[in-house]
C-alpha cells in the first residue's frame, strides 16, 4: 500500500492515477467513494468542507480492500485524514491485512492550489469549503505525519508545486 499525503488540490488524485495506471494498482480514493456512495448528510458535510465522521470512512475503505484481491497493490488517495483512520490503517499493516510500502507527503501552499481547485470547480471547490477543507488539514491531517514518523514510518515528503510530469518522476524515483 502506497499513502498520498497533501492539502486539497497538492495533486494527490493526479498523481494516484498515473500511479495506478503506470503500475496496475487499485486507486482508493476516499473522496471518490463519498461523492458515490455518501448520504444526503454525508454529502452535506462533504460540500461544506468538513469531515465524515471515522467509522463511516473506515466503514467504506474496509469494504473496498475486502473486495480487492488479498495481493493487490492499493493507493491510498485522500485516507487517513485523522489520527484514529491513521491508527486503524496501522492496525491492519500490523494484522498481516496490508503492508505499507510508502508514504508520500505533496507538499503545496495554500496559494499554489486555490487556483487550481477554482479551475477544477468540483461542487466543494467554492471558497468556504475550499477554506475549511485548508483547516480541516491543519487540525486533524498534517498532525498524521509527525505521528506516523514517531510509529517509524517512513514518510517521503515531495515538492508539489512542481509540473505534474515532475512530481510523478520524484515519486517513481522513490518507489524504486
Ligand atoms: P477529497 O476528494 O479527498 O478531497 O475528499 C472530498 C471530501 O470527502 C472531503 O472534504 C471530506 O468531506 C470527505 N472525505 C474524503 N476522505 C475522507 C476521510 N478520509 N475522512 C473524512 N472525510 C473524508
Amino acid at each position: 500500500m502506497i499513502l498520498i499525503m497533501g492539502i486539497a488540490g497538492s495533486g494527490k488524485g493526479t498523481q494516484g492515477k498515473l500511479l495506478a495506471d503506470k503500475y496496475g494498482y487499485h486507486l482508493l480514493s476516499t473522496g471518490d467513494l463519498v461523492r458515490k456512495y455518501a448520504t444526503e448528510k454525508q454529502r452535506e458535510r462533504m460540500l461544506s468542507g468538513d469531515l465524515l465522521a471515522d467509522d463511516e470512512i473506515i466503514a467504506m475503505v474496509d469494504e473496498c480492500l475486502r473486495s480487492l484481491p488479498d495481493d493487490k497493490e492499493v493507493i491510498f488517495d485522500g485516507f487517513p485524514r485523522t489520527i484514529p483512520q491513521a491508527q486503524w490503517l496501522l492496525d491492519q499493516v500490523k494484522a498481516g491485512r496490508i503492508d505499507l510500502k510508502k508514504t508520500f507527503h505533496l507538499i503545496a501552499s495554500r496559494e499554489a492550489v486555490k487556483d487550481r481547485l477554482k479551475y477544477r470547480a468540483r461542487d466543494d471547490d467554492v471558497d468556504h469549503a475550499i477554506e475549511q477543507r485548508f483547516e480541516e488539514y491543519a487540525k486533524s491531517t498534517a498532525p498524521i505525519l509527525n505521528w506516523l514518523k514517531d510509529q517509524n514510518v517512513d514518510v517521503v515528503e515531495i515538492k508539489a508545486e512542481q509540473s505534474v510530469e515532475k512530481v510523478h518522476q520524484d515519486i517513481i524515483s522513490n518507489l524504486k
